[in-house]
C-alpha cells in the first residue's frame, strides 16, 4: 500500500516537547505515521504512546537511538530529548540522509559546526523547533538579503523584579514562567536568561551569522516570536499565540501547512500591545557571556552549556542560589582553555570534563 504519510520518529517522545508532539500528529492523523518512539526514563507513558500511536517500535533510554536514526525509513526525525544525548543519534540520522526537527538544544550549543558541516553535506534539512529560530526561519526568504536577526526575549519571571529579588529567589518563583510552559531545565534558563544566550549560538549556526549581526530584544508579551532585519531596512517578524504546538507542527510539516491544532485565532486587538526593551546586560550577564563565549567558539560553547546545565542541577536540588548559576558558569569558562576546532570525542570529554569540575567546586563551596 503506497502511502503519502510523512515517516516520523520522535527521539524524546515523553518530554514537554514530544507529548506535545504527539497532540500535533494526532490532529494530523492522515498526515503521519510513526516509525519509532524513543522515551528518556518514563516508561509508563511511553507504552500508553506506544498503544495509542503505534509506532514500529519503541526504545527507553540512550540505548536504541543509534538504531532509529540509522532507519533510512524515517524521512524526518524530531530531536525533543534535552541534553547531550541527542548529539550523536542527531549526527548519525544526518548520515543517513535524514531530516531533523531539531529541538535539542545541545545539538548546535556542543557541535554546531560540525553539525551543519555534516548536513550540508548530506543534503539534510535541519529545521528548528524552538520558537524563535522557528520563526526566523519563517521570516527568512533569500538569506543574502538579510542584514540581521533579532531574537525575542520574554525576559522571565525577574524581568521587572530588582537584582536582589533575583539573587534570593527560591526554586519555586524561578519555575513560575509568565509565559511558556517548558522543562524544568529550560525554565530555570529562562529565569537567567541563559535559555537566550543558549539560542544566540544556535541561530549563529543555523542561520550561518556572525554574532554581532545577532540582536536579543526583550519582549514581555511573548507575541513576537522573532524577527529579521533586510539590508534596506524592512523587518519582518513572526507572530503569534505563544504555545509550543504551533513551532512544533511548522517543523513536522514544513514546508506545509495545516490547521492541525490551533486553538483560537489570532487577533491584535485583543493583545492589544506589544511592548519590547533592551535586555539589562547586568542583571542578565548570562547574554554577555553567551556573546563571549560564542565569538570564543570550539569548546567555549562546550563548557559554558555543561557548567550551567551542573549549575542548574545544584540550584533545582537548593545547594546554590539562581544567581550562583551564572557566577560558577561564568568561572568555569573563565578557568577553561579553548580548543578551536574540536572533533566530537574532544566535545564529550570537555562536556564530561567541566561537568566534573563543576560538581566538585559545588560541592565545597
Ligand atoms: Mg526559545
Amino acid at each position: 500500500m503506497g502511502s503519502n504519510k510523512r515517516k516520523i520518529s520522535i527521539i524524546g517522545s515523553t518530554g514537554s516537547i514530544g507529548t506535545q508532539a504527539l497532540e500535533v500528529i494526532e490532529k494530523l492523523k492522515d498526515k503521519f505515521e510513526i516509525i519509532a518512539l524513543a522515551g528518556g526514563h518514563n516508561k509508563e507513558l511511553l507504552q500508553k504512546q506506544a498503544d495509542k500511536f503505534k509506532p514500529k517500535y519503541t526504545c527507553l533510554g540512550e540505548e536504541g537511538l543509534e538504531k532509529i536514526c540509522s532507519d533510512k525509513e524515517n524521512d524526518i526525525i524530531l530531536v525533543a530529548c534535552s541534553g547531550k544525548i541527542g548529539l550523536r543519534p542527531t549526527l548519525t540520522a544526518i548520515k543517513n540522509g535524514i531530516d531533523i526537527a531539531l529541538a535539542n538544544k545541545e545539538t548546535l550549543v556542543m557541535a554546531g559546526d560540525i553539525v551543519m558541516a555534516e548536513a550540508k553535506k548530506h543534503g539534510v534539512k535541519i529545521i528548528p523547533v524552538d520558537s524563535e529560530h522557528c520563526a526566523i526561519h519563517q521570516c527568512i526568504k533569500n538569506i543574502d538579503q538579510v542584514e540581521k536577526l533579532i531574537i525575542t526575549a520574554s525576559g522571565g519571571p525577574f524581568l521587572h523584579k530588582s537584582l536582589d529579588d533575583m539573587k534570593n529567589a527560591t526554586v519555586e518563583q524561578a519555575l513560575a514562567h509568565p509565559r511558556w510552559n517548558m522543562g524544568k531545565k529550560i525554565t530555570v534558563d529562562s529565569a537567567t536568561l541563559m535559555n537566550k544566550g543558549l539560542e544566540i549560538i544556535e541561530a549563529h549556526h543555523l542561520f550561518g551569522f556572525d554574532y554581532d549581526k545577532i540582536d536579543v530584544v526583550v519582549h514581555p508579551q511573548s507575541i513576537v516570536h522573532s524577527a529579521i532585519e533586510y539590508k534596506d531596512g524592512s523587518v519582518i517578524a513572526q507572530l503569534g499565540l505563544p504555545s509550543m504546538h504551533i513551532p512544533i507542527q511548522y517543523a513536522i510539516t514544513y514546508p506545509e501547512r495545516y490547521e492541525g491544532i490551533k486553538s483560537k485565532s489570532f487577533s491584535f486587538s485583543e493583545i492589544a500591545r506589544l511592548d519590547f526593551e533592551k535586555p539589562d546586560l547586568e542583571k542578565f550577564p548570562t547574554v554577555k557571556l553567551a556573546y563571549e563565549m560564542g565569538k570564543l567558539g570550539g569548546t567555549a560553547t562546550v563548557c559554558m552549556n555543561a557548567a550551567n546545565e551542573e549549575a542548574v542541577f545544584a540550584f533545582l536540588d537548593g545547594k546554590i542560589k539562581l544567581y550562583n548559576i551564572y557566577e560558577i558558569t561564568k568561572k568555569m569558562c573563565d578557568e577553561h582553555t579553548v580548543i578551536k576546532q574540536p572533533t566530537i570525542d574532544e566535545i564529550f570529554a570537555t562536556d564530561k570534563e567541566i561537568r566534573e569540575k563543576t560538581k566538585n567546586y559545588i560541592q565545597n563551596l
